[in-house]
């Protein structure tokens, strides 16, 4: 049997060693990556390409990922142990289709996949990708559109821009912030920002009428170097950009630059008494759970507005996964931190990666568009409801 070559030299491509086994199945050895001066890391991306040989005609190519070791607010556990297990595939890098593995019986292996063949090259991932290419062109595409203003607020580590993308009135009476990609693996929240920008840009009056009340304010892809690299969850320096949101102490702009400039940004949305009323950091995991906040001040006040927004959400997208218990806590998150700093709604949306239970699948790119484009409704709705 011919030897595929696995390709991890291009633009988000996940480092990753591999061999193609005496069975022929390709083995795939992860490489987590680490934060810093902590034992946490983390394996959850991965993005590769199958190449096979001129003249190779076969129709799958098995592979299995060997047991790595992620280690979460520090504690260890096996990646890739979450239910079910998917992937997705593409013959072109542009049109995916989900794909369900299975658990690996060999030992030191976790999850093996046959993944089907279409062309020459078949591109493998975690989630449908969105890399640095498509928010390139995202921003070519609103560059002039009325109501969308780009400024950059910053760079990353690496030197990176980091953009602002606002759509909506410069003077509209109300704001909502989102962030994407803070964890670079976790795309859902980017595809929904597309179908929410490609919402108010409709030119509809439904539209119109939102972006009249309501500047969305957007970081999209905060995590850019861990993006171009592969990475999963830190930054190049180690950096958990979902985290050390505590009141008290500020960013260090040298190590966390990404975190740093939105702090700054914050700060000064404050000074102009502007500060957006709901924040919300877009993840994926596979709970798919609104993680609410615990401010000191106002916190049933929090609740109920939160309660608001999920009955939203449930109106007019297929979000059905509800919020986590209020005895979770994840303190120095991006939520528990500018709700106690600024007394707004700020949260963590974890978009579920696995299975959708509104879906009753896997969601794909066009799925989380299509939440985005409701979520465009759900969110003027909350700012009406809740003034
Ligand atoms: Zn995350």
């Amino acid at each position: 049997m011919s030897t595929v070559f696995v390709d991890t030299f291009f633009p988000n491509a996940s480092p990753l060693r591999w061999r193609q086994a005496e069975d022929g199945v390709v083995e795939l050895f992860p490489i987590p990556d680490h934060a810093r001066f902590s034992p946490n890391r983390q394996f959850t991306h991965w993005h590769l390409r199958l190449v096979l040989p001129a003249g190779d005609g076969r129709q799958t190519i098995p592979v299995r990922f060997a047991t790595v070791m992620s280690c979460w607010n520090g504690r260890e556990s096996a990646a890739m142990r979450e239910e079910p297990a998917v992937g997705v595939v593409s013959a072109d890098g542009k049109t995916w289709a989900g794909l369900t593995g299975r658990r690996c019986e060999r030992e030191g292996f976790a999850v093996e996949f046959d993944v089907p063949v279409a062309s020459s090259i078949t591109h493998f991932a975690s989630l449908v990708p969105y890399t640095e290419a498509d928010l390139e062109a995202l921003l070519a595409r609103v560059a002039g559109v009325p109501d969308v203003r780009v400024y950059q607020m910053g760079a990353t580590v690496e030197g990176r821009p980091l953009p602002m993308l606002e759509v909506g009135r410069s003077d509209a009476p109300e704001s909502v912030f989102l962030r994407t990609q803070a964890h670079p693996w976790e795309t859902g929240g980017s595809w929904l920002v597309e179908g929410l920008v490609d919402r108010l840009t409709d030119g509809s009056a439904a539209s119109r009428e939102i972006l009249d009340h309501v500047r969305f304010c957007i970081q999209p892809m905060a995590n850019r170097d861990g993006v171009h690299r592969g990475l999963s969850r830190f930054t190049v320096t180690g950096i958990d950009l979902n985290r050390q949101w505590d009141a008290a102490i500020p960013h260090d702009p040298v190590l966390a630059p990404e975190s740093a400039c939105l702090g700054n940004w914050f700060a000064e949305q404050a000074r102009q008494g502007r500060t957006p009323r709901l924040a919300i950091d877009l993840h994926n995991d596979c709970g798919g759970n609104l993680h609410l906040a615990h401010p000191p001040q106002d916190e049933a006040g929090h609740l109920a507005r939160m309660a608001v927004f999920e009955r939203l959400l449930r109106e007019h997208t297929w979000f059905r996964e509800g919020p986590t218990g209020h005895g979770f806590r994840n303190p120095g998150t991006f939520g528990e931190g500018l709700s106690e700093q600024y007394g707004i709604d700020a949260i963590i949306w974890e978009l579920r990666a696995n299975h959708a239970v509104g879906l009753g699948r896997q969601p794909l790119a066009a799925d989380w568009r299509q939440m985005g484009s409701g979520f465009a409704q759900a969110a003027y709705r909350f700012l009406c409801e809740t003034r």
